[in-house]
């Protein structure tokens, strides 16, 4: 009886997200769909210029890609400002166990990411359910979608994964870059990890980072995925007592939410 109220007392939760969303994110959401907009706009006024130089080979190709990446933007911006994610995530977990974030993986994501930059206590983590159907099909790969942490079970065994603390910290990362850039980060994470055949976490290591840094690369020239790998290894690191020197700048960039 206890679970069943439980259940019901999340997804009631669920569904009130979706009009507190609408109204407290449409300032962030309706102004990246207008500069979404404005930036077609100009892309548009800048098709003569484009066509005048379609004889050079590889400008065709690279409008169209363009072009698509932006459609993709528009796509999801409009998406997100009817509140998408919150009723995709309503209808997901009706058939998986949420629960939010302990005290101390709170304390943990707060001390990372910075205090007020997540809504901490809106990030629910699922097990269990049609999860095991997914992670059966996806070779045990967690995943965030939104404000959700997926986990999957150690591999072979029916225990859970989420002691695993730098694995969440990898998922936190993408429902931080969901809640700064809107769901844009889906779709950018799932284009590399299909495209790369999942080759899309490795950014070199420490070393790599450290040259990375020196040529001016910036947190958000990193892909999704490299973005999560980074701040996972950063977090080990910490935990380890290792030298964190080269994550650093790039941590703060994060903290700043240049994503
Ligand atoms: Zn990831």
């Amino acid at each position: 009886m206890q679970a069943v109220l439980y259940w019901l007392k999340e997804r009631l939760r669920d569904l009130w997200l979706w009009p507190l969303n609408l109204v407290r994110d449409f300032p962030a959401r309706s102004g990246r769909l207008a500069q979404t907009i404005l930036n077609g706009g100009r892309g548009l006024l800048g098709l003569p210029r484009l066509g005048w130089r379609a004889g050079q080979s590889g400008t065709a190709r690279q409008a169209l890609r363009r072009a698509g990446a932006w459609l993709h933007l528009l796509l999801v911006q409009l998406f997100d400002l009817v509140g998408g994610p919150e009723l995709c995530q309503f209808v997901m977990h009706l058939g998986m166990h949420t629960t939010p974030l302990t005290a101390d993986e709170l304390a943990k994501a707060q001390a990372l990411f910075g205090a007020k930059n997540l809504r901490y206590r809106d990030v629910r983590v699922a097990e269990g359910g049609i999860l095991n159907f997914i992670f059966r099909h996806n070779g045990g790969l967690a995943f965030a979608t939104w404000y959700t942490v997926h986990l999957p079970y150690v591999k072979g065994t029916a225990v859970s994964s989420r002691h695993n603390l730098p694995l969440l910290i990898h998922e936190l990362t993408h429902v931080f870059q969901y809640h700064n850039v809107g769901s844009r980060y889906l779709g950018e994470a799932i284009y590399y990890l299909i495209t790369t055949q999942r080759d899309c976490y490795r950014y070199g290591g420490q070393d790599g980072l450290q040259a990375c840094w020196q040529q001016g690369q910036r947190f958000r020239q990193f892909n999704r995925e490299q973005q999560a790998q980074i701040i996972q290894d950063y977090f080990t690191r910490l935990q380890a007592n290792e030298d964190v020197a080269a994550y650093l700048p790039y941590v703060s960039q994060l903290q700043q939410r240049d994503l």
